[in-house]
This record gives structure tokens, sequence and C-alpha cells, in this order.
């Protein structure tokens, strides 16, 4: 028997209602604030995410399903969704026309990590992107819509907030830092002593308890800001605190690349163990310099959507739609031009197979149907319908061409 990849799933069944459920929510909400779906291809020349997210990172160096096509390209599947949206926003000169261009995604993202409960080599993600908004109301929009989503579908969460900084304030701040750490570098561990002069910023959120403690009394950035990031960082907070979103900031919620500017957050959660963060964002305004575009402020996040499902609050499903079945096999061509005329609105399942009505009864019991239509022999005979109506327990028998106002 040929079995699904490691780490690889099949989702189905009651899995896929709340992956459903969510994709909708999340996808109306993402409507709501001005945002149009875009897709992009799941295979993307490695390039691309050498450069956007670096080629010093886990992902790059050690996660992507990496190989050469037939035609000798150097291709990868996506490990992550906003370096495709930004290469498409460049290829289709959207930098060059300007304006304001706002997207969502979703699909499937692709990382050879060792698989453990909540983390796949095939997983799922529901990102926002954002170009060509410099202002800070975008990045509490973004944080709104991520809260907004969240609340919808019943997930208590914890909002983690950081600012870092800028051009102009990022790089004094990077020297203080190191500063502080070469004072301190008998008691970081091997990790951070090599981000020391690779990527000194990324200590911040070692996971090595001791590397924490030492890092209480780090230098922060958000007390070294310019003016300009101060202000913004003072904005979001305000607006936030505006609208009942309650927050921490956390000084060591950082990314690795120079791109990321001001606005990082993340959302995590005390319900799923370890891997607690189930959603991420913040602003890069210099990706799409990055990667040869025109620059361009953009903001955005992503959401890990398996993560996710177990603390759906799926709502009450009702009954709803019909369950349509015959009980002599001449009656069948009936039951089938019935249905069609209903599919335009309603759900509805067809048994092919003539039963008798109590088995009927228990087919739309158990797919949860709201009405019950059977034709039998005296039905074809005076060109009725059998309506069981299963929410209200009411029988009745009408004439077919009345069946529309059912
Ligand atoms: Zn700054
Ligand atoms: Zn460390």
């Amino acid at each position: 028997m040929i079995r699904s990849l490691r780490g690889m799933n099949d989702i189905l069944s009651e899995d896929y209602e709340r992956f459903t459920y969510f994709l909708q929510t999340a996808s109306r909400i993402a409507q709501h604030y001005g945002h149009h779906y875009i897709e992009t291809p799941l295979l993307e020349e490695t390039a691309l995410f050498k450069r956007s997210v670096g080629e010093s990172s886990d992902i790059v160096g050690k996660e992507m399903y990496q190989f050469t096509d037939k035609g000798g390209n150097d291709v990868c599947l996506r490990p992550e969704g906003t370096a495709g949206v930004v290469r498409a926003f460049i290829q289709n000169k959207l930098d060059r026309k300007g304006g304001i261009h706002r997207f969502f995604y979703h699909g499937p993202m692709f990382r050879y990590e060792r698989p453990q409960k909540g983390r796949l080599r095939e997983f799922h993600q529901f990102g926002v992107e954002s170009f060509g908004v410099s202002s800070v109301y975008e990045d509490a929009a973004m944080i709104m819509m991520v809260s907004d989503i969240l609340n919808e579908l019943g997930i208590g969460y914890r909002l983690q907030l950081n600012s870092l900084g800028c051009q102009e304030c990022m790089p004094p701040y990077r020297k203080k830092l190191i500063s502080f750490l070469q004072a301190a570098e008998e008691h970081i561990c091997e990790d951070c002593i090599r981000r020391k002069s690779t990527n000194p910023i990324r200590v911040l959120d070692c996971k090595n308890g001791s590397c924490q403690e030492k890092y209480i009394d780090a230098p922060k950035l958000i007390d070294h800001l310019c003016e300009n990031c101060a202000a913004d960082f003072a904005t979001l907070q305000k607006i936030l605190k505006d609208n009942d979103i309650e927050f921490e900031i956390d000084t060591h919620l950082v990314r690795g690349l120079d791109y990321y500017s001001k606005t990082a957050f993340e959302f995590v959660s005390d319900n799923i163990g370890s891997q607690s963060a189930i959603a991420g964002g913040g602003r890069y305004d210099r990706l799409v310099e990055f990667l040869d575009g025109r620059a361009t402020p953009a903001v955005g996040f992503a959401i890990g959507i398996e993560r996710l499902l177990e603390l759906i609050k799926m709502p009450e499903a009702g009954l709803e739609g019909y369950y349509m079945g015959a009980m002599d096999k001449e009656a069948i061509p009936t039951i089938i031009k019935t249905a069609q005329s209903k599919r335009h609105s309603d759900r509805v399942v067809v048994e092919y197979e003539p039963k008798g009505l109590k088995a009927h009864l228990k087919n739309a019991d158990r797919i949860k149907a709201r009405y019950c239509v059977v034709v039998g022999e005296n039905e074809l005979k005076e060109n009725t319908l059998w309506v069981k109506d299963l929410q209200e327990k009411k029988e009745l028998v009408i004439p077919a061409d009345e069946f529309q106002e059912i």
C-alpha cells in the first residue's frame, strides 16, 4: 500500500469542515478590509527565497524542497507565502504603477522539518499583504484583522508587539547590542556567539534559558528608536487601546532580516503547547527593493492553519438542504430532475438505489439534511412528491410543481 509522505497529511471529514470554515471566515474578513485574493505558484526559482528569506536562515539553509527541474532550473516548493506575492507584485509592474495594492492568499507551504504535533512538512497558511501604505494605521489594521479572525473563530490569544526601528535607528542600536554581547561573551551560548557576528539581533530570541536570563539586561531597541519610529510605535499602541485590543510589548520579538522594519507582532496561544505562535507579521518596507522592485512600503501577516484547527469553536451545525431518493427504479429520473431544479440554491444529495422509506429517512438523517424527498409508485402516478421536514418533523405530499416553494 502506498502511503502519504511523512509530515504530509490528508485533510478530510471533520478537519475539512474546520479547514473550510477557517478559510471562509478569514477570507471574508480580509475582503472586508479591502484585500483581494491572489494565487501564486507553489514552485518558484530557489533564488527568490535565497534573497528574501535569506541564505543564512534555517528555512533556506536546511528545510527547502529544492531540486533541479528537467530544464536544468534550480527550483523549490515555496516554504512561505510572502516572497511569491512580492515577486508577483513586481513582475506585474504594480510597483511602477504606484497606489495601494492589498492581497490575501492561502495554500500549502513546504518545509523539510522534523514532523511533530502542529508542525508538518506540508502545512497551510493564510496570509495578507499590503503594498503602498507607509502609515502605521495600516499596521494597526493588520493586527485588528488577525484579532477579528481569531475572535470570530472563538480562539483566545495574547498579542506581542515590538518595533524593529528603521535604517536610521537600527544600526546604532546594533552596535550597542554587539558591545553588550562582547562583554557578556562568557555567559552566552555558542549559537549566540556566532550570531554576534552574523546576525546579532537574532540573539534576542535565543531559545536557551541562560541566554535569556542574561539578555534581560541587554539594551532594548524601543529605548533607542528614532523620533519617527517612536512616534509610530506610540500611535500604534494608542489605536490598539482605542479598539480594545490588549497587547504586551516583547522586546525580544525580532526578525533576522534587514528588510523588516518598525512594527513586528505575534499572536500566541497558551493552549497548544510549546509551538505557541499562531500568527505573525509586521512591516517589511525594503523587501520590494531587495527583490529589484521600486521601493514600496509593505506590511503583512501569516496564520498557520493546522495549528489553529483544534482551537476553532465551530458554530452549531443545523440541518441543511435536501436528501432525495426513489422507492422504485422507474422514479429515479424524476428524482434526478427534481434535484437539478434545487441545486442552484441548495445542497442536494441524491440516492441512486431504490430503497424503502425507512432507509431513505435514515440516510437523510445521517447527512443532516433538512428535507427528505421520496418518490414512489403513487407519487409518480399522481405527479407528486413525498416530503418530510426533519426539523419541524412534518410530513406532506405536494404536487411536483409546488416543490420550488419549499
Ligand atoms: Zn527609526
Ligand atoms: Zn543563546
